[in-house]
């Protein structure tokens, strides 16, 4: 099930809540102020990448070896 953050957009109390699916944009009610103010943050679930891309360099490099390419390596062949 995916982990949805809220926020409740009256006392900004954050909680954050397991849903079985994805459920309409409505508001909940908010545990802290009772008031149904309580939204979805617009976030994605937590996608667990197994292989992902190398994360962006700093230096605006790829590092050793021959340039990859990458629209961010500042490396020329
Ligand atoms: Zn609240």
């Amino acid at each position: 099930m995916p982990l949805y953050e809220y926020e409740c957009t009256n006392c900004h109390h954050r909680e954050e809540k397991l849903v079985r699916q994805s459920v309409s944009s409505e508001n909940l009610q908010c545990p802290k102020c009772q008031q149904f103010t309580l939204s979805r943050l617009i976030s994605v679930p937590a996608q667990v990448s197994s292989h992902s891309a190398a994360p962006l360099p700093l230096g605006g490099g790829c590092g050793v070896g021959p340039p990859c390419g990458a629209p961010w390596c500042q490396r020329k062949g």
